[in-house]
């Protein structure tokens, strides 16, 4: 346990005893030890990463970027719940709840999944007039994505449904892709206009959808300021307050034309 201080581990033998209290036990043993530690690394976690007001308000409107996204492609994965308190690297999270597990995705399910993940970045954008290093991670996921819709999965029509590169089990986590030599320049080009442009009609549409339900954004982004936490159920609610919001969702088909 290094970094903990003597009260630390007062606190976290204290925290032991109740967990070990909780399932009846006599004597405190390793797997109590290992949860009152879980709890108290995130609870230090948590207090010690000062976050000023600025940051906050970046990080709510990042993360109010994602949900509005989430909320306004049609056959999205329900948002199950949005924070702006920090949790391991993350300054925010956008938690999403598939209603079944899916084991294949379409071409209008995976190019949505490119528009929540620029959401972030994009509002941040279009609120602050600058962006922060925030949507790292979002930019690599989303890259990840774009170069198996062109490689692997066939979903770019200037390439055709031709397979470059590795195979990978998982569509959304996956590692590096490596390209095989057998690729020529020629087609190693072609690949890296294709993606940019999946990558750029994406980041389009992210930012059309965004501007035209601002007033949304902010309403989302001041209840995540004030309650720091929001529920699915929140979130609709706000929604449901919302007219742009209500004009309409944005329908899969039109976003997959010519890509
Ligand atoms: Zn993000």
């Amino acid at each position: 346990t290094p970094g903990l201080s003597g009260e630390d581990l007062a606190r976290m033998m204290n925290e032991s005893a109740l967990f070990a209290a909780r399932k009846g036990k006599k004597l405190i043993d390793l797997s109590d030890i290992e949860d009152a530690k879980d709890k108290l690394m995130m609870g230090v976690e948590r207090k010690s990463a000062v976050i000023n007001d600025a940051e906050k308000k970046i990080t709510a409107y990042h993360e109010a970027g994602h949900v509005l996204i989430a909320k306004m492609t049609e056959g999205s994965d329900p948002v199950h719940k949005v924070t702006i308190i920090p949790r391991g690297r993350a300054m925010g999270l956008t938690h999403y709840l598939p209603i079944e597990e899916k084991h294949s995705y379409s071409k209008t399910y995976i190019f949505s999944k490119l528009l929540h993940l620029f959401g972030g970045r994009v509002a941040e954008e279009l609120i602050f007039n600058d962006i922060t290093t925030g949507a790292s991670n979002d930019i690599e996921r989303a890259t990840d994505i774009a170069r198996k819709m062109v490689c692997e999965w066939g979903m770019s029509e200037d390439i055709g449904p031709i397979h470059y590169g590795v195979k990978n089990d998982n569509p959304f986590l996956g590692k590096e892709l490596t390209r095989t030599s057998s690729i020529s320049e020629e087609i190693g080009k072609k690949i890296d206009t294709a993606v940019q442009n999946i990558i750029f009609k994406a980041l389009e549409k992210t930012r059309e959808v965004l501007t035209e339900n601002i007033e949304t954004l902010h309403k989302i982004a001041e209840a995540l300021l004030e309650k720091e936490t929001l529920d699915g159920k929140q979130i609709d609610e706000i929604l449901a307050m919302s007219v742009s919001a209500k004009n309409g969702k944005i329908n899969g088909h039109d976003l997959i034309n010519d890509i």
